[in-house]
């Protein structure tokens, strides 16, 4: 019998990790994440998963995000030396992705070392050398291809719906075949495809962050809409907190589909994420990965999603300017959820202004600064300095990339057969929910997957 083992996302929603064993002999990973979030989840990261690398076939990679794709790199840095098969997209977006993780990890071990006394790591867990050595190794596959190439097994890559060039996973290996949604994405939005449904399967590894919840029923968009011109309407200026990669390029979209439906005023928007700006770039030329090309929709020289009146701000020297601007415009900025980057400028500069708005677009994390904005706290701490909140706090939670439970539900009803459901990416009550569901509406075999064991296949 083939092997699965749940070396992360297991029990949690970060460190998607999971090794397939198969009877003929092959060994590949399902994603190679790191894990975010709480110091003991990120101290996890320090533990390498019990697999020697040099006996990895390969890595089969779901999506860009950092939680997927951010182990990658201590992989290569352990001697994996194996292809990583995704998507062109994803490639991209996981290359963007690292190298900002390096990045931060090296500046992080700079400032441990400066104080020993913390007991924080002084090493950096991987630099940007290593990051260099994940690029060279992608291979990209196109959705849809099968591919003969993981030791004597086929896979092949369809469009997961969640961030730009994410895929579900299908492995065919010995007489069996594996399904791996990576993370399902959500129906009916406006720049992706939709998780595209797999007809047959013996095993299914579904992810449920959102397993036992529902997003709200209003339309973002207009919610967005609404948002700005209140704002606009005080005369002020909305800074919107956003994740570089895929929000930043949702909310443009959004603001361009408000402007030419003369949704909202006149109003200039500045991109203020150099990281943000790669990311709509990379977007611009991966239209394979999207419902449209946005450069046949909105003219050839578009790098916006169609948002009119947009300034990249790519310099630190930029990006001061916009601090002197008093109303009529909008800032995006990363991060999403305020625990660092640009946006820290822009809050500490707007949040005493009661005619500035900061309109969160996105879940925010415990302990973060959004979540301390979204709480009503009259006052933060943004760089160590006390800083008053005047400004309007507002949030918009329907942009979610995930799909909610409903959405799940709707993809695992569109299995002809009957799959056993390993339920993996979510907390122990989202995994537990959408397990019992699964059983119960589809008399499937559902269980959550248990961090560090296996299961026989
Ligand atoms: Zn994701």
């Amino acid at each position: 019998m083939a092997r699965l083992t749940f070396f992360g996302a297991a029990g949690v929603v970060t460190g998607s990790k999971h090794l397939l064993e198969t009877d003929s002999g092959a060994r590949v990973l399902l994603d190679c994440g790191m894990f975010q979030g709480l110091r003991e989840l990120e101290e996890r990261n320090w533990t390498p998963p019990p697999v020697d690398p040099k006996h990895l076939d390969a890595v089969v990679l779901s999506h860009g995000h950092l939680d997927h794709c951010g182990y990658l790199p201590a992989l290569a840095q352990q001697g994996f030396k194996g292809p990583i098969y995704c998507t062109a997209a994803t490639a991209e977006v996981a290359g963007l992705v690292l190298r900002d993780s390096a990045h931060l990890q090296e500046e992080e071990a700079l400032r441990a070392a400066k104080h020993p006394d913390r007991g924080l790591h002084t090493k950096a867990l991987y630099t940007s050398d290593d990051v260099a050595k994940v690029a060279a190794a992608f291979r990209p596959v196109e959705y849809g291809e099968v591919r003969p190439d993981i030791a004597g097994c086929r896979f092949r890559l369809v469009d997961a719906g969640h961030i730009l060039g994410s895929a579900i996973t299908e492995f065919w290996f010995d007489t069996r075949k594996l399904a791996f949604t990576g993370d399902l994405g959500r129906y009916g939005r406006p720049l992706l495809r939709d998780p595209s449904p797999i007809a047959e399967s013996d095993v299914v590894l579904c992810e449920s962050t959102y397993g036992d919840r529902l997003h709200p029923a209003s339309d973002p968009q207009a919610d967005l809409g609404a948002v700005i011109v209140a704002a606009m309407a005080r005369h002020g200026v909305v800074v919107i907190p956003s994740f570089a990669v895929g929000r930043t390029q949702e909310i443009l979209y959004a603001i361009g589909q408000l402007q030419r439906t003369s949704a909202i005023p006149a109003v200039k928007v500045y991109v203020d994420s150099p990281m943000g700006i790669e990311a709509d770039a990379i977007m611009e030329r991966h239209p394979e990965a999207m419902r449209f090309d946005p450069k046949e929709r909105f003219g050839p020289k578009d790098t916006s999603l169609g948002a009119e009146g947009v300034t990249n701000t790519q310099s630190a020297a930029e990006s001061m300017k916009i601090n002197d601007i008093k109303s009529g415009a909008i800032v995006i900025s990363s991060s999403g959820m305020a625990n660092g980057g640009r946006v820290l400028h822009h809050l500490r500069n707007r949040l005493p202004r009661s005619n500035d708005t900061v309109c969160f677009v996105g879940f925010q994390g415990p302990g973060t600064l959004g979540r301390v904005l979204l709480g009503g706290a009259r006052q933060v701490r943004v760089f160590g300095v006390p800083v008053d909140v005047n400004a309007q706090i507002a949030h918009i939670d329907g942009f979610s990339a995930h799909a909610d439970r409903s959405e799940l539900l709707r993809w695992l009803g569109e299995f002809h057969n009957k799959p056993d459901v390993y339920i993996v990416h979510a907390d122990p009550p989202a995994a537990a929910s959408l397990a019992k569901a699964v059983s119960a509406q589809f008399g499937l075999n559902a269980q959550p997957a248990v961090q560090g064991k296996s299961v026989t296949i």
